[in-house]
């Protein structure tokens, strides 16, 4: 099996080109020129023809081209849909705030967590990405629109909890001084709530935001709209999560998508709000974007002003979502599906 380079440290790949008889430096060389958006052994004119042949025997680049992209007309929001190697396809999104350039990216092509409103698990899990392949979605949105990512949310397609090692190997090349350098505090990972994997991610005791999708008061409503809740509980979930702020220190993010009908009473708002009472934590109130398919429903202006005010008064910090990209349809997993039915 041939190496996947981008996937590699500077250190591994230094080992990599001693390891095929070459000088240690090699290793930066390549390192750097991949940050500077070489995909293709003959742009690498650092290094020896000899041994640009023998490192297209024993390694590849992977790519990301873009094959879809959508920009939105109200708020410059981009949506990419990215074709890979083996022609699979993953969307990211590309936001612009504030405090900087966010970029939301998938972790794995589908999913297998089949929560009932999200597009991107439709079709079940076709197969998990590499770390390379989430460096690219960025590292091509920097290069097609000539601008800086600042922040990064695991927000887009699959579990990135289910694809564990590979994520937790893109967040530390994502992280690394000379490769983009972006600070683990302006990364949130979100998980639908993999409870022995949010353990083992607080061991490693990375200054990362862990976003937690909850989406219902008590595990009835749960086990409706996310199968992940016939196998943990709500209170063993929110254990694991008090777990995971005792040992790392950090504010846990709560996602909650405000369905009408299903999840957005008053009385639902007060259970939760004991749920979550006391926890160092804040909670995202998602109005549900409705999927093709589905008849999940919005909720109405004053069941969420209704839901927020309840939640207020139990001294948990709360804030409504803004919708970016509204007329690219930017919740992640419709373009893809789109893309396959063609
Ligand atoms: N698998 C991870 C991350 C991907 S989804 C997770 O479950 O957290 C990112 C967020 O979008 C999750 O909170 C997810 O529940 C939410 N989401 C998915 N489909 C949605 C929809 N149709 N409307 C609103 N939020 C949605």
């Amino acid at each position: 099996m041939k190496a996947d380079l981008l996937s590699m440290f500077p250190e591994e790949l230094e080992a990599f080109c001693v390891e095929l008889g070459q000088p240690k430096y090699r290793g930066k060389q390549i390192f750097e020129g991949l940050y500077k958006g070489k995909r293709d052994f003959s742009e690498f004119s650092t290094l020896p023809k000899q041994f640009r042949e023998i490192l297209a025997e024993n390694a590849y680049i992977p790519t990301a081209s873009i094959k879809r992209k959508l920009v939105s007309a109200i708020d410059g929001t981009v949506k990419y849909l990215y074709s890979l190697h083996d022609g699979e396809t993953v969307e990211s999104v590309f936001m612009r705030y504030h405090h900087g350039n966010t970029m939301c990216i998938s972790t794995q092509v589908g999913c297998r967590m089949g929560c009932a409103f999200c597009a991107s698990t439709k079709a079940g899990l076709v197969r998990s990405l590499a770390p390379s392949e989430m460096l690219l979605q960025i590292l091509e949105a920097e290069r097609d629109l000539g601008e800086r990512v600042s922040n990064i949310v695991l927000m887009g397609m699959g579990e990135p909890l289910d694809n564990f090692d590979n994520v937790i190997k893109f967040l530390n090349l994502v992280n690394h001084k000379d490769g983009l350098n972006i600070g683990l505090r302006h990364i949130s990972l979100s998980t639908c709530g993999l409870v022995n994997k949010i353990d083992e991610l607080a061991d490693l005791m990375l200054p990362i935001t862990l976003s937690i999708s909850l989406h219902a008061p008590n595990d009835e409503i749960r086990r409706q709209t996310m199968p992940i809740a016939n196998k943990w509980s709500i209170d063993e979930l929110l254990r694991s999560c008090k777990r995971y702020i005792d040992k790392t220190g950090r504010r846990i993010s709560f996602e909650y998508a405000l369905i009408s009908g299903v999840n957005d009473s008053k009385e639902h708002a007060m259970e939760l709000g004991k749920l979550l009472s006391g926890m160092l934590c804040h909670l995202n109130l998602i109005p549900v974007n409705p999927i093709k398919e589905k008849n999940f429903v919005r909720s109405e202006k004053n069941a969420i002003k209704l839901f927020t005010e309840t939640i207020e008064t139990y001294k948990i910090n709360v804030t409504v979502r803004r919708r970016l990209g509204a007329d690219i349809n930017a919740s992640c997993g419709q373009l893809r599906a789109e893309d396959n039915k063609n």
